[in-house]
């Protein structure tokens, strides 16, 4: 009889989907298939289609979401993907303080008159549900992001799905910061989920990653073909190495955000009584943080010259610590305090990450 998937905890699935089948003598990890074009007859015929080793990651993915995976070239090009749903004209509700990348797409397309784009605090739930009503039925999308990217607010996400489900409202839901371990919008009832994998799913700072990840039923097949098509043709394509590298780290996901949420809790527990932190944004799960530290730019900027073992660096959800003071960034967006620091916390020893934490904020 075979394993039923279904009846499978999530940790369990990172590890045990996407292998090859159990054959005596086969191979008990996927390979990366290095291969431009396919033998004619098979249902597909060239790798801008598909690949094995995408559909090994789309499995894992996919089997932890709840749905259906599509692997693209970055999180970014997931989001254009999903983004490109909605019809030239149409109106996106979307988070001001979501992935300053996110945020500078909604901002390219508005400029270009493709989107109109209501931004707002995404954990005003009462604000969002009027802001659903001026959206347009079949047309028109609520971008979730939750936690947002750097300001950690948390949105009401079964409340948001379903007062946009009762307009006939589409919703997309950027799982990255809680990743599927904490969070799963398409039990919700979100039409889409997007992830940058180049993050908690990958694991490893090493590459770069997206997905789209739709539900298994009708409405969610045919958002997923629109998906797929786009993909091909657009050929935002990733690379065969670089999807068997996040395979590799998926397979890990859960000890790693396990140890590096229980360090982040830890951590929340003795930045408050720091004297060189002003606030602490936490949402009570995950492993990334917030602070506003004493001092300003400067104050931060200080801090992040300080650290030795952190390091000084964009992105997150590696297994090393990493620090940024996101006003730093062009993009980033105005209302982000100049003094916030996004930590991103690994998989250390937490005392070290400590130590070396706490000598660089007493210089904020
Ligand atoms: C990094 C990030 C993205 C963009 O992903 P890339 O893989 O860098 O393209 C999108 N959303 C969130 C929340 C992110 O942190």
């Amino acid at each position: 009889m075979d394993l039923d998937h279904e009846a499978l905890s999530p940790a369990t699935r990172a590890v045990a989907l996407g292998r090859p089948p159990r054959e005596p003598g086969a191979p008990v990890s996927e390979s990366v298939t290095f291969t431009s074009t396919y033998l004619a007859g098979g249902s597909v015929n060239y790798a801008r289609v598909g690949n094995p080793t995408w559909t090994a990651l789309e499995d894992v993915i996919g089997g932890l979401e709840g749905g259906e995976a599509l692997v693209l070239a970055s999180g970014l090009a997931a989001i254009d993907a999903v983004l490109t749903l909605v019809p030239p004209g149409g109106r996106v509700v979307a988070p001001g303080h979501a992935y300053n990348g996110t945020t500078g797409l909604l901002r390219e397309y508005t400029a270009e008159g493709r989107l109109e784009v209501v931004a707002l605090d995404i954990s005003d739930t009462a604000a969002v549900v009027e802001a659903l009503d001026s959206l347009q039925a079949g047309r028109d999308l609520l971008y979730i992001e939750s936690p947002t990217n750097p300001m950690m607010e948390v949105a009401d996400i079964p409340v948001l799905v379903r007062e946009a489900r009762a307009r006939g409202i589409l919703t997309a839901v950027d799982n990255t910061f809680a990743t599927p371990l904490l969070q799963t919008p398409l039990a919700d009832g979100a039409d889409l989920v997007v992830h940058s994998a180049t993050k908690y799913l990958s694991g490893h700072s090493d590459v770069l990653m997206g997905a789209v990840v739709t539900p298994p039923t009708d409405r969610g097949r045919e958002l997923r073909q629109r998906i797929l098509t786009r993909r091909t043709l657009h050929g935002a394509i990733p690379g065969p190495m670089e999807v068997w590298i996040v395979l590799r780290g998926i397979r890990t996901l859960s000890v790693r955000l396990e140890r590096a949420s229980a360090n982040a809790a830890e951590l929340v527990r003795r930045l408050a009584d720091h004297p060189g932190v002003t606030r602490v944004r936490y949402p009570g799960f995950g492993a990334m943080i917030a602070v506003e530290v004493r001092g300003g730019a400067d104050g931060a900027d200080r801090v992040c010259e300080a650290v030795r073992l952190w390091t000084h660096s964009t992105s997150l959800g590696g297994v090393e610590s990493q620090l940024e003071r996101r006003r730093a960034q062009p993009l980033e967006a105005e209302t982000v305090p100049e003094s916030l620091l996004r930590l991103s916390v690994g998989i250390e020893d937490v005392e070290d990450l400590w130590r070396d934490l706490a000598q660089g904020l007493d210089r904020a």
